[in-house]
């Protein structure tokens, strides 16, 4: 019997694999996408923010089908210690346009339409199905996968290896080093049910408002990391993570232990009161920035999404990383197709040029010095200034019959207290890392 040989194969149904299946799918390449969970979504943890932008660029009316909670009108950055935050909220009512910028998903559902979308613009998806490694001919070109499925494997012009930050099918192939703990981070995250009016009147939104928290400092214990507080429909997500080398380097507590501090910190617990925790799941999440970017072709096969590290150190976007990457790597692959060309590791090459266009290399590029500067001036950035910024802010706002003149200088002196000439050396710095 004559083997089926694919024009792609695509290796995991996230939401890098299923932007290069659909989108090849789409074109009219015959593609096969094999996916290890029971279905799309089952395998992934995600905050979840979606950005429209990258999915409108494939499915332009995504809204009228796509399960979607809520349209995101306020973003809330704050800065923690041990008793209160001190932030920047941003609200305004032009989010709610006709085509919002940005949404609350949950990932489960999501995928699972998603993948949908897939299958029906004609790829064909095995699910729990394994892939545990490439094959190739003897000259080294990728022509397929094996997979824990009986058999000798499938076939393909191309393989996209889109299986996510630990991806083992790219690093038992030796196409990249195994994850660093200094370039990965380890996230915890639960799914917080209320009624709907109970999360519409604690967050003051109405209809399909949603709010969003970004939240760093002493939550951290000092060590580099995030949380985050996301509202859906009838649930809040929440969660914290920290770098894996922090964790085994610091040793303050698990992420688990940090999620649950978090939560009892006095800014937040009133936010869940009542809530019923009904979902608990720990994923990794690319932190390495620009620098940690792996070879993303070689003969035969192309990589997207977490699996290409692409997640930008200040903004993070991962999944809209994941699905842009995706659509450029199958436009790459259907342009070759289309000219009869081979998917060697150079004519592949065309996908980095389409990165290095787009914003994604450019954001990757911009921030490439964030993440070293993190690692440097960690404690400084996660504990002290959170401490110094929430410090001065109770100076400011107290009125105790000292005049303000006073106090800016109290607020001065405790900030030299502290840091001493390293403030111009951390402002220096930062900018060095931010520009
Ligand atoms: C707690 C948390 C919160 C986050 N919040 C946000 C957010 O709000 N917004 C945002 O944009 N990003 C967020 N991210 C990042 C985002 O989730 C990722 O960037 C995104 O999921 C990457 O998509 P992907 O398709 O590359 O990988 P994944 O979503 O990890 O998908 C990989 C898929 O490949 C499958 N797979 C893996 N190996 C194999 C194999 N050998 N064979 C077959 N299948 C395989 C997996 O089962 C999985 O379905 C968050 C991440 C975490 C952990």
């Amino acid at each position: 019997m004559n083997k089926i040989v694919f024009d792609a194969i695509v290796v995991g149904a996230g939401p890098a694999g299923n932007s290069a299946a659909y989108t090849m799918a789409n074109a009219g390449l015959n593609v096969l996408q094999i996916e290890r969970g029971e279905y799309s979504g089952s395998k992934n943890v995600q905050g979840a923010i979606l950005y429209s932008d990258a999915l409108e660029q494939m499915i332009p009316d995504f809204r009228e089908e796509a399960p979607l909670e809520r349209h995101i009108v306020e973003q809330r950055i704050w800065m923690m210690d041990d008793r209160g935050h001190t932030g920047m909220h941003h609200r305004s009512d032009d989010y709610n346009e006709d085509l919002p910028n940005r949404y609350t998903i949950i990932r489960a559902q999501f995928d699972k339409w998603f993948n949908r979308q897939v299958r029906d613009a004609g790829a064909t998806v095995l699910y729990e199905t394994t892939v545990t490694g490439l094959l190739r001919d003897p000259r080294g070109q990728v022509i397929g996968v094996q997979t824990d499925r009986e058999g000798e494997g499938y076939y393909a012009n191309v393989v996209v290896l889109a299986e996510g930050v630990n991806g083992l099918v790219g690093q038992r192939s030796g196409l990249r080093s195994e994850l660093r703990p200094e370039d990965v981070a380890l996230a915890v995250k639960e799914m917080h049910f209320l009624p709907q009016e109970t999360i519409e009147s604690r967050f003051n939104i109405t209809g399909d408002e949603g709010v969003v928290i970004e939240a760093m400092g002493t939550i951290t214990e000092g060590m580099i990391g995030t949380a985050f507080l996301y509202t859906n429909r009838e649930s809040i997500s929440i969660g914290i993570g920290c770098l894996v080398s922090e964790l085994s380097r610091v040793g303050k507590g698990s992420p688990y232990q940090l999620l649950d501090r978090f939560k009892a910190h006095p800014s937040i617990r009133g936010l869940l009161e009542g809530s019923e925790m009904k979902e608990y799941a720990a994923h990794l999440i690319p932190e390495g920035g620009y620098r940690a970017i792996p070879e993303l072709v070689g003969d035969g096969w192309i990589c997207v999404g977490d699996a290409g590290h692409f997640v930008n150190a200040v903004h993070r976007e991962g999944s809209n990383l994941a699905m842009t990457t995706g659509r450029l790597a199958a436009e790459t692959i259907i342009t070759l197709n289309q000219r009869g060309q081979a998917c060697t590791k150079k004519a592949l090459g065309a996908y980095r040029q389409r990165l290095d266009d787009s914003f994604v290399m450019k954001d990757m590029k911009k921030y490439k010095d964030v993440p070293r500067m993190l690692e440097k001036q960690g404690s400084t950035i996660m504990d002290t200034y959170p401490r110094l910024m929430n410090g001065a802010a109770q100076t400011w706002f107290r009125v105790d019959g000292r005049d303000k003149k006073t106090k800016e200088n109290e607020i001065v002196k405790a900030a030299w207290h502290v840091r001493g000439l390293g403030l111009l050396g951390d402002a220096v710095k930062l900018a060095r890392a931010w520009r």
